[in-house]
């Protein structure tokens, strides 16, 4: 039988990350800058509270100082972390880092987790993974399983890449590309200095963003004749589309969590706000339009969090859940979107307004409908799936009672779909 029940300790802890939150990290927002996010005074003096409460690094396996909690456990961390756009930077439990040390726990050699792992865990570094590209001169699939159509081109000459976080403390690239000679590998680390061919790589602020305060800004990065000594290369060669999957169905997920938080967070200050302001002679609250409001972003947030948890029951269990994480990930970010924007809407000219953080929810919340793959790929990412199962079991669900009903069940040709991998 299905159990919701949280274990007594992982309620505490929820409890515990809850009332941090509340307490120690919401009072630090409004010391975050535009660009820069919260200066890294504040940051390192929150992550040590945050070591003192016990709720550091709930993802990091406990060998490397974490709390080492599985998927399900992270989702009720995670989302009350999410409670603050700072949340996961205090936990250090933010994207892209989180997914980077899940890639290094993983597949990392030892010596590669010494020199990758410990300075991203203990909060002295920042990381990037890099795979998506920006269009060149002319059209080209976007396909993540396919990046050798561009690396193949691009690498040894110039690549150029928006990535997503500041500059600043920027030590850790995961680059994913495919290269032609054999002994240029799959996925490259580069820690800069004292390589024999220097990267180049330098960062620079992007134009400004819809999210640009979001962990700290964003910046461009360039490859340049990018060339990584082995001990930099990560896993087997060749091998680099299967470690992006263990790194991108649970960090797809963990975003889900994140900006589950705060969407819920959206809400309560909506219903607070409907209730303490009146509007033609009642509370906002009691007119049933609002009350529509509340309970579809009610709606959507417990479906939000059902189709998390689903998925990262699956992930525990040993599976990839690359359709269960594509489906979360796309209802997830359109929900999320939409129960901050009818906060804003129930606040009026407060949400507008700086007086609250919806203003900034909702630059920040908007990306997450493009980022680690836009609705319209995973939604055909699911699709394809659904059809290429459908057409190994003709006739699926529909019993060929005349000759006309057998010929429209018989697939014409069996599609041609292609692994295709959303980042
Ligand atoms: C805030 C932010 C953070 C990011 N972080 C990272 C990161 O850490 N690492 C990284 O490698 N990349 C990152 N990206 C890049 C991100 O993954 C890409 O922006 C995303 O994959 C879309 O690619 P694109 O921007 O090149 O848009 P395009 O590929 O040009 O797509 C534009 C739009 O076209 C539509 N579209 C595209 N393909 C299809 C299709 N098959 N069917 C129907 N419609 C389609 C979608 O609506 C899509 O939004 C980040 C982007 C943002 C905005």
């Amino acid at each position: 039988m299905i159990d919701f029940t949280l274990p007594p300790e992982l309620a505490e802890l929820r409890d515990r990350a809850r009332a941090f939150v509340e307490n120690e990290v919401i009072p630090q927002e409004p010391f975050v800058d535009d660009h820069d996010g919260l200066p890294q005074d504040r940051l390192d003096a929150l992550r040590a509270r945050a070591r003192s409460a016990g709720i550091y690094a709930p993802h990091v396996p406990k060998e490397w100082g974490g709390l080492g909690l599985n998927m399900r456990e992270m989702s009720i961390v995670f989302e009350e972390a999410g409670r603050s756009l700072i949340g996961p930077l205090a936990l250090n439990c933010a994207a892209p880092d989180e997914g980077n040390m899940h890639l290094l726990a993983v597949v990392g050699t030892a010596a590669q987790q010494e020199q990758y792992l410990r300075p991203l865990v203990e909060g002295r570094v920042r990381s990037s993974f890099s795979m998506t590209e920006p269009p060149r001169r002319r059209l080209r699939p976007l396909d993540a399983a396919h990046p050798r159509r561009a690396a193949r081109r691009r690498l040894g000459h110039q690549r150029r890449q928006v990535v997503h976080q500041r500059g600043r403390r920027l030590r850790l690239h995961d680059l994913h590309g495919r290269h032609r000679r054999a002994d240029r590998r799959a996925r490259r680390r580069d820690d800069v200095p004292g390589r024999r061919r220097q990267p180049r790589l330098p960062h620079r602020p992007a134009d400004p963003l819809l999210d640009a305060g979001f962990a700290g800004g964003h910046c461009e990065v360039e490859f340049r004749d990018c060339a990584v000594g082995q001990d930099a290369v990560l896993g087997a060669v060749g091998e680099g589309f299967k470690y992006a999957q263990v790194r991108l169905a649970p960090a797809r997920l963990t975003h889900c969590m994140r900006w589950l938080g705060v969407a819920a967070r959206a809400l309560d200050i909506a219903a607070t706000y409907a209730n303490g302001r009146a509007g033609f002679g009642k509370p906002l609250g009691q007119h049933q339009m609002v009350q529509q409001m509340i309970a579809d972003s009610a709606m959507e947030l417990h479906a939000s969090r059902l189709m998390i948890w689903h998925a990262a029951w699956v992930i525990d269990g040993g599976g990839q859940a690359r359709q269960e994480t594509s489906m979360a990930k796309t209802y997830v970010s359109e929900a999320v979107d939409r129960v901050v924007d009818r906060a804003l809407q129930i606040t009026g000219s407060h949400g507008v307004s700086n007086e609250l953080p919806l203003a900034s929810f909702y630059r920040n919340v908007r990306p997450f409908r493009i980022y680690d793959g836009p609705s319209e790929v995973h939604r055909m990412v699911i699709a394809q799936r659904i059809l290429r199962e459908a057409a190994a079991k003709p006739a699926a669900g529909i019993a060929p009672t005349t000759p006309e009903v057998a010929e429209v069940t018989t697939p014409i040709e069996r599609p041609n779909v292609a692994s295709t991998m959303v980042d």
